[in-house]
């Protein structure tokens, strides 16, 4: 494994982090496979993973829990563990410490290495900034409770320059891949953050797994690059390539996700691709970009909807009709076996587009900023009245 310096925390940390929110399911996204998840985390920290990142709200409320099971048996020691304050609950100054309280029971430790502001926006600062709630950071430092204090962050570049100003930060955690870097903190807050000094962790390496997928077309582009790579592979190495990056996480969803995600960290250094690499990543880059519709990650935070619209799997399918250029028989036959009545509200939700009524409820919740109702309309056109994916491209 190869190691990055935390300057701020003098922590010596793996390239590739575990993130704990696309594990192994049985069923339904709240039961998580503890069999086989567990096994993917103990190897991957066998094999060096030495940081492990979870949330709150992953999984169902349920990540957590799992990830202090799985790190029974010596492996907490092993690693610097990562969860994140869910700020949208908070309603006092008072709430964090007693969230972080029952997160650490969740995860069956007493101290975390890194605690996270969750998600940050131009909105969701103003609360921070609203209930002190870096203070309330500060003083559980103080209490021995949390060793570092950073933020996830899904908002604007303007935003990002603001908060990352305001404070003297361990760490920033921002989504970032080939697809990104005119999005969200974009490339400019990467380089700004290395400015400061401020290490940065890196979500979404492969935009919801969608950077992984591939086809004839882009076996033939891979045909043509100028060194053997898989399609992770290079989109992982970009990222690592940047200086300011300490970990990737990657939302490893079985162990030979895993075992491969090792192997590109093993291979991985700053400012190692070629110039010719990084203009065959360009290729990439342009070749995805008209490919993928709707830029949902599949997190599921706008999950559940009161009508029932399960909202990512409308937007996976619209995407793999995006991606074929036109729609294809099993794509249809896929989409007519959801529900088009309000069966069930929960996460089990199965509801078709057409059952949104448009009550917004979902849209703030959205850390891709995803117009979820229109999108939703989009997708109706073309699975239930035959529109061509083409005018939406
Ligand atoms: S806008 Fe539509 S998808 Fe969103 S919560 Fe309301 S009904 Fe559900
Ligand atoms: S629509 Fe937004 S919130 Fe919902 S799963 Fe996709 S990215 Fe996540």
């Amino acid at each position: 494994m190869k190691y990055r310096k935390m300057n701020t925390t003098n922590w010596e940390v793996s390239a590739l982090g575990f993130g704990a929110m696309r594990l192994p399911i049985k069923e339904s996204w709240e039961n998580i496979d503890y069999e086989q998840a567990t096994e993917m985390i103990r190897y991957a920290i066998d094999n060096g993973v030495n940081y492990v990142d979870t949330a709150w709200p992953y999984h169902v409320e349920k990540s957590e829990k799992f990830v202090g099971t799985a790190l029974k048996d010596g492996y907490r020691e092993k690693v610097k563990l990562v969860t994140k304050s869910p700020i949208w609950l908070l309603e006092q100054y008072e709430d964090l410490e007693k969230y972080l309280d029952i997160q650490l029971n969740n995860l069956q430790t007493t101290y975390l290495d890194v605690y996270l502001l969750h998600g940050l926006n131009q909105d969701n600062w103003e609360k921070i900034k609203k209930f002190d709630l870096i203070k309330g950071m500060e003083d559980l430092k103080r209490k021995g409770k949390i060793n570092a204090i950073g933020f996830s962050f899904h908002g604007s570049y303007d935003t990002f320059r603001e908060i990352i100003d305001y404070y003297s930060w361990d760490l920033a955690q921002i989504q970032y891949n080939y697809l990104d870097i005119n999005y969200q903190a974009t490339y400019k807050g990467l380089e700004y953050a290395y400015s400061k000094d401020i290490p940065i962790i890196i979500m979404e390496p492969l935009r919801g797994g969608k950077l992984a997928e591939s086809n004839k077309e882009i076996e033939r582009i891979l045909e043509n690059a100028p060194s053997k790579r898989t399609l992770v592979d290079w989109a992982l190495q970009y990222i690592w390539n940047h200086p300011a990056v300490c970990v990737i996480l990657s939302g490893m969803s079985n162990l030979q996700h895993v075992k491969e995600n090792i192997a590109s960290a093993n291979n991985s250094e700053p400012n190692s691709l070629t110039e010719g690499e990084l203009k065959f990543i360009e290729t990439l880059r342009d070749y995805f970009k008209g490919k993928i519709r709707v830029p949902c990650t599949n997190c599921k935070y706008c999950m559940p909807c009161p009508q029932g619209v399960n909202i990512p799997e409308n937007f996976n399918l619209i995407n793999h009709v995006a991606w074929a250029g036109a729609m294809e028989d099993w794509l249809q036959v896929w989409y007519n076996e959801m529900d088009d009545d309000k069966k069930e509200t929960d996460w089990h939700g199965k509801g078709k587009s057409s059952l949104c009524i448009k009550c917004g409820e979902c849209v703030e919740k959205c850390p891709q900023g995803i117009d979820i109702p229109s999108e939703l309309e989009m997708v109706k056109s073309v699975f239930e009245e035959g529109r061509s994916i083409k005018e939406f491209l």
